[in-house]
């Protein structure tokens, strides 16, 4: 696999996936030359995740991973930014529009005080995002993807929704009023970056650096799906939002993680999409409008009668003895399911590294790969082989039009 870091931007690359770059170094004029820093990021990922796995080991006598739980996360990791292949992502777009048709002010983009202004703005943007994803149903259909692990390691980091960039970047317009996209494009990386090494339970406590940032103390808490957890530590950098909005909670009785009521599947699209399904089954049972609304704009406990967010009655009780859903393969299949794997991993980052000359079939290729790795080693059954149908069916369409879509998107090129 090619790395894409050079010799002198290791230190760089490997800094900023904990915020410590500079605003010299992380200042740019056009949005055009600013690094793709999560992308780069891809070698650190795996080598802190090796790391992590390696202590675990030492400190625990066991894995902190498990293969199926681990590359479904990183899959979802994956699938999450085949869309920027395509077209710059959502929040950058919406941003520069707005930017170039509405802007107040000019703040300098080479000045320190515009950086630091940028990074409070997205963090406390963040905030708001990452709050209305857990108390709008229609937006927690998207980011309920990062919660559906029942595990919590680096890995749990990077399972992301592939949906929720369509609607976050409503939350970050108003700093386009101001801060020029360069610098908005360099924090929103960063910040998202940050929140990668906080999803570990090796790292326990933190002393005084528990008030200000967030930890990954402070964020299993927002994993857990015990009742004390939920709907609590949005915070992405700063845990001082939360202590200001009063959503802060301190890490108490044992985390138990994952949704409430757990998927008990590996299938990587099901996880991607099914709560979209199940809020539109939900909303058909309902007879008012109004409920059926409710169901999508409230709180994903809200039933009809209830408050906004409704209540947690109907949660099954927190025990502390739960059990992550774990099926049973072979250790031959594991081991073919990871090397398979890997050579996936291989044709995602040269996807990324070429995207401009990648040809169709490339991307074709992805699809149908990813998709055969986890029919062969999870879910072999008759929803499954529809869904896969499916899934072929987009990657013929993708096939056919990405190079058309590719031209108009970027025509210079
Ligand atoms: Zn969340
Ligand atoms: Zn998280």
């Amino acid at each position: 696999m090619a790395v894409e870091v050079g010799s002198g931007s290791v230190s760089r690359g490997f800094r900023s996936l904990f915020f410590m770059l500079t605003p010299n170094e992380s200042s740019f004029q056009k949005v055009e030359e600013v690094p793709q820093y999560v992308q780069q990021a891809t070698p650190f990922f795996i080598g802190l995740m090796v790391l992590e796995l390696a202590v675990g080991v030492l400190r625990t006598g066991g894995s902190v991973a498990t293969i199926s739980d681990g590359l479904t996360s990183i899959s979802a990791g994956m699938i999450s930014r085949l869309p920027l292949l395509l077209m710059r992502g959502c929040e950058l777009s919406a941003y520069m529009y707005v930017w170039d048709h509405f802007r107040l002010v000019e703040l300098p983009w080479d000045s320190a005080w515009t950086w630091w202004f940028a990074f409070l703005g997205v963090d406390f943007c963040y905030y708001w995002v990452h709050r209305f994803a857990h108390e709008v149903a229609i937006l927690w259909a998207a980011h309920q993807v990062h919660h559906s692990s029942e595990y919590y390691n680096l890995s749990t980091a990077l399972r992301q929704s592939v949906t929720q960039p369509f609607a976050s970047w409503v939350f970050y317009l108003p700093m386009a009023l101001a801060v020029p996209p360069s610098v908005f494009a360099v924090h929103i990386q960063l910040n998202l970056l940050y929140q990668f090494w906080i999803h570990t339970e090796l790292i326990r406590d933190l002393g005084p650096l528990e008030w200000i940032f967030n930890t990954p103390k402070h964020h299993r808490v927002h994993h857990g799906r015990n009742i004390y957890c939920i709907d609590k530590n949005y915070g992405g950098i700063l845990i001082i939002w939360d202590r200001i909005f009063g959503t802060f909670a301190a890490e108490r009785d044992k985390v138990i993680y994952g949704l409430v009521f757990p998927i008990r599947t590996f299938e990587i699209i099901f996880v991607q999409l099914h709560y979209y399904v199940y809020l539109w089954k939900r909303a058909v049972t309902y007879k008012t409008i109004g409920d059926k609304l409710s169901t999508f704009i409230n709180g994903p406990s809200w039933k009809p009668g209830k408050a906004r967010l409704g209540d947690h009655v109907d949660n099954p009780k927190v025990t502390g003895k739960e059990v992550p859903y774990e099926p049973t393969w072979s250790p031959s299949l594991q081991v073919y399911g990871a090397l398979h794997f890997l050579m996936l991993l291989g044709t995602y980052h040269e996807l990324f590294k070429t995207k401009l000359v990648c040809n169709s079939q490339c991307f074709f290729y992805f699809y149908l790969g990813v998709k055969l790795c986890f029919l062969l080693l999870f879910e072999w059954d008759f929803k499954v082989v529809q869904a896969s149908l499916l899934w072929l069916l987009c990657g013929a369409v993708e096939s056919c039009t990405y190079p058309a879509v590719r031209d108009q998107l970027h025509p210079a090129s």
